[in-house]
């Protein structure tokens, strides 16, 4: 392969064992037909625009210093300035990273957000760690990765690990830094610091949209559909919440602690207050307790994921019995998972589209920075209902007009939309 071929993966990936960057590139690979003559830029969505390690130095409360390793990624910057969260998480490392940054630009791209993609991480177990550790750990990462983050050129926000208060910090390191007060510089921020109304609960609340349609394309009846959730922190909470609020049963939450298991539902409300005060769905009301095994092996009608990347992969999709996934997690389906699913007939809302809603009002959340107007929590909602739907109703059509999975289709509808405005801009010098 020539060295300057699209195919080649940067050599500073491990060419035996690419990671998440592999599934995405194998993601690309599968729209690349679809795309007619923008497919000639395909390189520039298979290679970050700018990837950024950096050292994290920082005096820890017992007086030693550690170091933690950071990590800012650029994916594309097409449309607009780079957005996307920052992880805290032990497994954190660049092939993640990358992948995470360039799902963020298709996710962008997916929902008609003028925004690129980007993602951030810092390799740690923030459980190990006190709040001020983590905030001289915050403080100094942004330090680190200031000169290529700001309001109009890549803006930061909360991940896996990552809250409010985390986004507080970055703001204010970024603005001592250079000496402004730029709230748009994160989002994701407290109410207090410029944050918009409706953002905490904006991811679960899109997957909520969108599963919601997928489960009326399918003909499902939202009451007492059974409701399977991974994870059950900001993301599939939320969704699990409002699908319980809607009529659904929740009928399964499979965490770090465990699986719990309820056939006439779970009360979701004092799920939350449970977790929120134990860490964890383990103990909760003496609901049943399932393997994990078991757990990816219920009958039901719509299945979370909604925790962390490869959770789907060829050793349980097989016994996956249900009618629809909807990917609350960034990356929870391995390609190969992927297929199975489909020839099994389950359809699969695809992470780029289902967990959208986060971005969408973090766009919000910019647009009302930017302007220094704010808007009620019932106009952010009704806006980010609006944005979903339309971006599923477009995203599904194409589906059926290409007869593809809703991935690939969103893959086409963001992979051209970016590739446009690429071939619109040329290149420079
Ligand atoms: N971390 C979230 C995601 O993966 C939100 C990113 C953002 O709001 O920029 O979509």
């Amino acid at each position: 392969m020539p060295e300057h071929s699209a195919n080649q993966l940067p050599s500073y990936l491990n060419p035996d064992n690419p990671g998440p960057w592999g599934n995405y590139l194998e993601q690309v690979d599968r729209v690349a037909p679809y795309l007619g003559n923008l497919s000639q830029w395909i390189g520039t969505l298979k290679r970050p625009k700018r990837v950024l390690i950096v050292d994290i130095p920082v005096e820890l409360d017992d007086g030693t210093v550690a170091h933690f390793e950071g990590y800012r990624v650029q994916h594309s910057m097409v449309l607009g300035p780079g957005k996307g969260g920052v992880r805290y998480h032990p497994d954190v490392n660049l092939s993640e990273v990358m992948a995470l940054s360039a799902w963020m630009s298709v996710k962008t791209a997916a929902v008609n957000v003028p925004f690129g993609g980007a993602k951030g991480g810092i390799r740690l177990d923030p459980r190990n760690y006190s709040p001020r550790e983590l905030e001289r750990i915050t403080r100094r990462y942004i330090n680190e990765i200031s000169t290529i983050i700001g309001p109009n050129t890549d803006i930061p926000a909360p991940d896996v690990n990552t809250s409010g208060q985390t986004m507080a910090w970055m703001m204010d390191a970024y603005a001592i830094k250079n000496g402004v007060t730029a709230p748009g510089v994160v989002t994701g921020k407290p109410i207090s610091l410029g944050g918009s109304l409706g953002r905490v609960e904006a991811t679960g609340r899109g997957v909520f949209v969108v599963g919601s349609a997928a489960m009326k394309d399918a003909g499902i009846d939202m009451q007492d559909a059974r409701i399977a959730v991974q994870g059950f922190g900001n993301v599939g909470g939320t969704a699990a919440r409002l699908f319980a609020e809607s009529g659904a049963r929740v009928v399964a939450v499979y965490d770090h602690t465990g699986v719990i298991h309820d056939k006439q539902g779970l009360d979701t409300v004092a799920l939350a207050e449970h977790v929120r005060n134990t860490g964890g769905v383990k103990g909760f009301n003496n609901a049943d307790t399932l393997s994990p095994q078991e757990f990816w092996a219920l009958k039901t009608d719509v299945l979370i994921p909604a925790a962390l990347e490869n959770q789907i992969t060829e050793d349980n999709a097989g016994s996956i019995r249900t009618r629809i996934v909807v990917e609350g997690a960034n990356g929870p389906t391995t390609p190969a998972a992927d297929d199975i699913l489909t020839d099994n007939g389950i359809n699969i809302v695809p992470d780029v589209l289902a967990n959208a809603g986060g971005v969408s009002v973090s766009y919000f959340e910019w647009v009302q920075n930017t302007t220094s107007f704010f808007w009620s929590e019932e106009e952010v909602n009704s806006r980010l209902e609006v944005m979903m739907k339309n971006a599923y109703a477009d995203i599904s059509a194409t589906a059926r007009q290409h007869q593809v999975s809703l991935r690939t289709a969103t893959f086409i509808a963001a992979c051209s939309r970016i590739l446009e405005a690429q071939d619109a801009r040329g290149l420079f010098p």
